[in-house]
């Protein structure tokens, strides 16, 4: 005789999804205009009403463990089409929010999400704690060049550094086993399935590939299947290009710190030489900076004019994202103008100290805000190629 575990249904989930910005989608009759309309159904044809019934229905196992909530772009055809005005769009990004918070378990992100005076207190508190911490530790200011590793300790960065790092890495990973633990035992994929056996590898690798190279990096669907509402749109405001440059600016400036760091270790320079513009490093990072204040300060223009779907309805915590986020690309320019200025400013030091703080906070708070979606898009992202494959084999 076999058992089955009975499903477990969570009456306040339509309530709870409301608190992360849901519009109310007890409306909703499955209707299927949204899934019509839809230019991501990719024959479907349960996206993305099925998500909304798994929260009429409290379903919030299902819910959890939907791939699909994930592959969303959130471009708005299916709430302009909706005829009872259940705002598809913005449940979806809702339910990612609530994924979010579902996913890690401190209970930070949903409080940075829902409690937004509560969450403001916290960021403030946090950036406050590093600034304090780095001016403890100062060291002298030199009047003649612009030392900003004797001012705040190369060391002390280092390993604080080191250290909020090592938060970071706890929370993505467990936040991400989490989602791929639901979403793999809800697609059937095991161990064996990715690696077991030649076969296995292949789709494996076709499966990252396509989601980390084409998807995440080459933006295909965003840029392909999710035009923009506007077709004469211009290019420098299309959203998958704003996104695509915030996304390239990051990884952009992270690789150029490793580059730094690794030469240092590698004993080429030592962090704090003063090098030309076009050092490669320097010229990463510049050129990284650029991208990702343009991409940032566009978001930040778009959310406060509401000009499309996905910019009518933010949170505290989609703010508190971009502002470190712009924060940290700015002050960043602000500290290379101070170093190739002929008479090095002594602001120049106190910038450096408020951009370390800032850095450090936004690296602690990835896995609490909207960023961690740069972990579950990529991961649902692969696990849809790989049943994309499966399919297309069984056919
Ligand atoms: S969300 Fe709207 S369009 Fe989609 S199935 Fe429900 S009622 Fe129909
Ligand atoms: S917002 Fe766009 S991508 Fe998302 S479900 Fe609606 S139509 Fe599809």
């Amino acid at each position: 005789m076999t058992t089955t575990t009975p499903r477990l249904i969570d009456t306040e989930l339509l309530s709870d999804l409301k608190r992360f910005g849901a519009a109310d989608v007890s409306a909703c009759f499955s209707c299927g205009t949204c899934t019509a309309i839809c230019p991501l159904v990719d024959n479907d044809s349960t996206f993305p009403r099925r998500i909304i019934r798994y929260a009429q229905v409290g379903m919030r196992d299902e819910l959890l463990a939907s791939k699909e909530l994930w592959t969303c772009y959130q471009c708005g055809l299916c709430s302009d089409s909706c005829p009872t005005e259940a705002d598809p769009s913005e449940f979806m990004a809702a339910a990612r929010r609530y994924a979010i918070a579902s996913y890690e378990p401190t209970g930070l992100a949903r409080v940075l999400y829902t409690r937004p005076v509560i969450g403001s207190v916290i960021a403030t508190a946090v950036a406050a704690f590093f600034a304090v911490f780095m001016y403890a530790a100062r060291g002298p200011q030199n009047g003649e060049s612009l030392e900003l590793f004797t001012f705040i300790p190369e060391g002390l960065i280092h390993w604080t550094g080191v250290a909020v790092m090592g938060v970071l890495a706890l929370a993505g990973v467990f936040g991400l086993a989490s989602m791929a633990r639901r979403v793999a035992r809800s697609e059937g994929v095991s161990l064996r399935t990715l690696v077991g056996g030649g076969a296995a590898l292949w789709s494996t690798a076709k499966a990252l590939w396509s989601s980390l190279g084409v998807e995440s990096l080459g933006q295909r669907r965003y840029r392909e299947d999710c035009k923009d509402d506007n077709p004469v749109e211009p290019l420098y405001r299309r959203r998958w290009l704003i996104h695509a440059l915030t996304v390239w600016g990051f990884l952009g400036l992270f690789s150029a710190t490793i580059l730094d760091w690794g030469l240092a270790i590698a004993g080429v320079k030592e962090t704090g030489t003063p090098i030309p513009l076009w050092y490669p490093s320097r010229l990463i990072g510049t050129m990284a900076g650029i991208s990702l204040v343009y991409g940032v300060s566009m978001f930040m223009v778009n959310r406060k004019r509401q000009v499309n779907r996905a910019a009518q309805h933010s949170t505290a915590s989609d703010w508190l994202l971009l502002v470190l986020l712009w924060i940290t690309g700015v002050t960043g320019f602000l500290i290379e103008l101070a170093l190739y200025l002929p008479d090095p400013p002594t602001w120049g030091y106190w910038v450096f100290l408020f951009h370390v703080a800032v850095a450090m906070e936004l690296m602690l708070l990835l896995p609490f805000t909207k960023f961690a979606h740069a972990m579950y898009r990529p991961a649902a992202l692969f696990f849809y190629a790989l049943a994309k494959g499966r399919s297309k084999q069984a056919v």
